[in-house]
């Protein structure tokens, strides 16, 4: 067993983990660790892109599509301080690097998804969260005050008087415990603990179950949103792969299996899941097909490669043929529950990205508003801990040797969590 001192511990090196490092001051001692490999989160897989208000007139339209998707059950404050912080913060993450799509004249070349009024969505092709992750890596990787830990599994935060002084880690089967001035949590979603989900596997709701065993408070954790669209394949036992909003954006169009439409496809994820299950049951199918091939062929290749490349891998040239698809479970809205500095209910410990409810989404995600959340809300607790952190102090308990496995942790964490969305009345699989 080893003890380590750090100023600040980051469990998660997603968008909200990353972001929040490189916004946190040069002088203090930064520790990122991730569960897996430093790539392996939902922030590499995101396909459609990053929501971000046109200009300042936008702002109103872009709270009142936010608030209409998530059926008005959202923090107004919170959802007027994404939608106002959302420029300054994708300016920066493109000054970082990230390359986003541009038009001909050179201007971001906006795209259009589900229950947006205008198009306000930057990307890089179908690979966003490809490319948001490489840019993070690489700047983190260059920073010389930011440690990364890969496979560094957080067994439990550090409690001290409902104070929280750090982390418990397990790597390579050693107990490293890891004394910290605030620890944040940026450990993603629950997809993983769903058969049918579009996430990770490895993502498992862990920052959860640590909020549950200390009693820091959780937020909407019956809200649980379903993806109209993933692909759908019999033979999959996998991780179900997306078809993005945007291909709907773009114009794709849905069809029951005896070719009839259904539902207009710009509705918000809630209302054209509910239309596919309907369907599937009306006609005895488990799919539907979403078709995009009547758009031009090279286009297509071109605006959605991920796509069509892993499409046709599965037997489907979405240029010639529609694809058969099927609802999934997709996105958390729920979580740890924080105001709008991020700051969980326990001094010290905050909760960025998936893992955290700001509130925004109420009971519905706006699609491509969670990397948006993902850097604003970091940005915001990076802010408050830089001006805080040299008015705190390290503290030490004596920690006992955890004898657990990884595995029976990662159980025992999955029972706590399916326990208590069950209790709010969430749907859950076991
Ligand atoms: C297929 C797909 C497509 C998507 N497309 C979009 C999109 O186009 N636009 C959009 O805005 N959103 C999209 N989303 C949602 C978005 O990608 C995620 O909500 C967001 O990336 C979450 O970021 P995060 O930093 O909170 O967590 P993640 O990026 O999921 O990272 C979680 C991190 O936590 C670590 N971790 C977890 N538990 C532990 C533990 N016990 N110990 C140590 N480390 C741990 C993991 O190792 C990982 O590093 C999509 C999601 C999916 C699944």
């Amino acid at each position: 067993m080893k003890n380590n001192y750090v100023d600040v511990l980051i469990v998660g090196s997603g968008v909200a983990g990353l972001y929040c490092a490189l916004n946190l001051r040069n002088d203090l001692d930064i520790m990122v660790v991730s569960k897996d490999k430093l790539d392996c989160t939902n922030t590499y897989l995101a396909q459609g892109g990053i929501s971000v208000a046109r200009n300042k007139d936008d702002v109103p339209f872009f709270v009142e599509d936010t608030l209409k998707a998530g059926q008005y059950k959202n923090d107004l404050q919170a959802v007027k301080v994404l939608t106002r912080e959302s420029i300054e913060n994708v300016d920066y993450l493109v000054s970082l690097g990230l390359d986003v799509d541009k038009d001909e004249d050179g201007n971001w070349d906006y795209t259009k998804e589900g229950a947006h009024c205008v198009n306000r969505i930057v990307h890089t092709q179908d690979n966003t969260g490809e490319n948001v992750a490489k840019t993070l890596i690489k700047n983190a990787l260059s920073r010389n005050n930011i440690r990364i830990s890969e496979d560094t599994f957080l067994v439990d935060i550090i409690e001290k008087n409902n104070k929280c002084i750090g982390g418990i880690l397990l790597k390579d089967d050693e107990q490293i415990n890891v004394f910290a001035k605030c620890v944040i949590l940026a450990c993603g979603g629950i997809g993983g603990l769903y058969k049918n989900s579009t996430s990770q596997r490895i993502l498992r709701g862990d920052g959860l179950a640590v909020a549950l065993r200390h009693d820091v408070e959780l937020k909407d954790i019956n809200y649980i949103q379903i993806h109209p669209t993933a692909f759908y394949d019999e033979s999959d036992d996998e991780r179900r792969f997306l078809i993005s909003e945007s291909v709907r954006g773009e114009g794709g169009k849905l069809y029951n299996i005896n070719g009839e439409r259904f539902i207009d496809e710009l509705l918000p994820r809630d209302v054209v899941s509910k239309a596919i299950f309907k369907e599937m049951k009306k006609t005895n199918s488990n799919y539907v097909y979403l078709d995009v091939s009547f758009l031009d062929s090279d286009y297509l290749k071109n605006r959605f490669s991920t796509i069509y490349n892993k499409c046709l891998e599965k037997g489907t040239d979405i240029t010639k043929k529609p694809i058969k698809v099927s609802p999934a479970q997709h996105y958390f809205m729920g979580g740890i529950k924080v105001n709008l500095d991020s700051e969980t209910s326990m001094e010290n410990l905050y909760a960025v990205g998936e893992t955290a409810c700001t509130g925004i989404h109420g009971a519905n995600r706006l699609a491509s508003n969670s990397l948006l959340e993902g850097l604003v809300f970091s940005k915001r607790a990076a802010n408050v801990i830089n001006n805080k952190i040299d008015n705190l102090n390290l503290s030490k308990i004596d920690i006992d040797e955890i004898y657990k496995s990884r595995e029976e942790i990662e159980e025992n964490n999955r029972c706590l969590v399916i326990q208590a969305i069950r209790e709010k009345g969430g749907v859950i699989d076991d």
